[in-house]
């Protein structure tokens, strides 16, 4: 069974660095996959109150013959409630649905400038970790301004930025900043989302068949080798057992230097946070 390498954050927590996520998971059957999560040697698990599925991982994380203390539980404050005392609520809802005392790491979703109210949800995230219910802090899908912002606001940094990224998408901006403010990267969409040709690129089809990978091994691969927590999600029993397994695989710095070219300026597959409004 593999087992996933932790980054450790700015507060002292750490975060196994390849995770499971659940978007698009329903909540019947995300108990089950969650559980097959954990049973292959997953230790970090990714929901949010958006994916109506949290009741279901908290089902499987109550159930696994793993402590609690050994599993990284991350949910997300939706675009809704950024209102102070709206998030802390939905905090402690979160918590209610996933039955769990704490969770490991509470997001901000997303920063939807527009709407102007992010700063006041990182105050109440402070809080929240202040209480206890959450041991750690962080923020996703925020531009760089609004990063800042936060921070020069309240004194306090985000442990971990969970952003869009993959090889057709490299945020290479971000990541600089993140390193700057002691923050770790976290690729969400790690794969592409299968809405491009990413598996089938001959730059990563050559480098897996040269190590005797698959095309999603060595993508998620090249986002370890580059100190990012990344967080693939599948539905399908042998492909979440094989996504774990990239944990095994040693990429060259040859194949690094040419999965880094494969960067476009196009390249961006979801929302782009400057303009998210809901
Ligand atoms: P992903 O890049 O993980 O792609 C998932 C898709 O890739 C699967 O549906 C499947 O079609 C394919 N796939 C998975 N494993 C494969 C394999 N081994 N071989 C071939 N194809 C494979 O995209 P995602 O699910 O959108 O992102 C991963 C996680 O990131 C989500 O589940 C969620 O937890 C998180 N996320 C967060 C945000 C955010 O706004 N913070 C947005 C999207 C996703």
């Amino acid at each position: 069974m593999s087992t996933s390498p932790s980054l450790t954050f700015h507060d002292g927590h750490s975060i196994p660095q390849l995770g499971y996520g659940v978007y698009k998971v329903d909540n019947e059957v995300a108990a089950d996959l969650t559980g097959q999560a954990i049973d292959a040697g997953y230790r970090h698990i990714d929901t949010a109150k958006l994916y109506g599925n949290e009741e279901g991982v908290g089902r499987a994380v109550r159930a696994a013959d793993v402590p609690r203390e050994d599993l990284f539980v991350t949910t997300k404050l939706w675009n809704d409630e950024h209102a102070y005392d709206d998030a802390i609520a939905a905090c402690e809802a979160s918590l209610e649905r996933l039955g769990l005392d704490y969770m490991d790491l509470y997001l901000i979703h997303w920063a939807v400038p527009s709407q102007g109210q992010y700063v006041e949800a990182w105050e109440a995230l402070v809080e929240l970790q202040k209480r206890g219910l959450t041991r750690s802090i962080g923020v996703s899908n925020f531009p760089l301004a609004e990063l800042e912002e936060i921070i020069a606001a309240t004194g306090v940094t985000p442990v971990i930025h969970q952003i869009e990224l993959h090889p057709y998408f490299q945020q290479r901006e971000l990541r600089e900043a993140h390193a700057q403010h002691s923050i770790l990267t976290q690729s969400w969409g790690p794969l592409g989302q299968g809405k491009s040709d990413l598996l089938e690129n001959p730059v990563i089809t050559g480098i897996a068949a040269a190590h005797g990978a698959t095309p999603a091994q060595v993508v998620l691969a090249w986002h370890l080798a580059h100190d990012i927590v990344a967080i693939p999600k599948s539905a399908t029993p042998s492909r979440i057992v094989e996504n774990l397994e990239s944990v095994q695989l040693q990429l060259s710095p040859d194949d690094i230097a040419a999965i880094d070219e494969l960067d476009r300026p196009d390249g961006r597959a979801g929302f782009d946070p400057a303009q998210k409004r809901d």
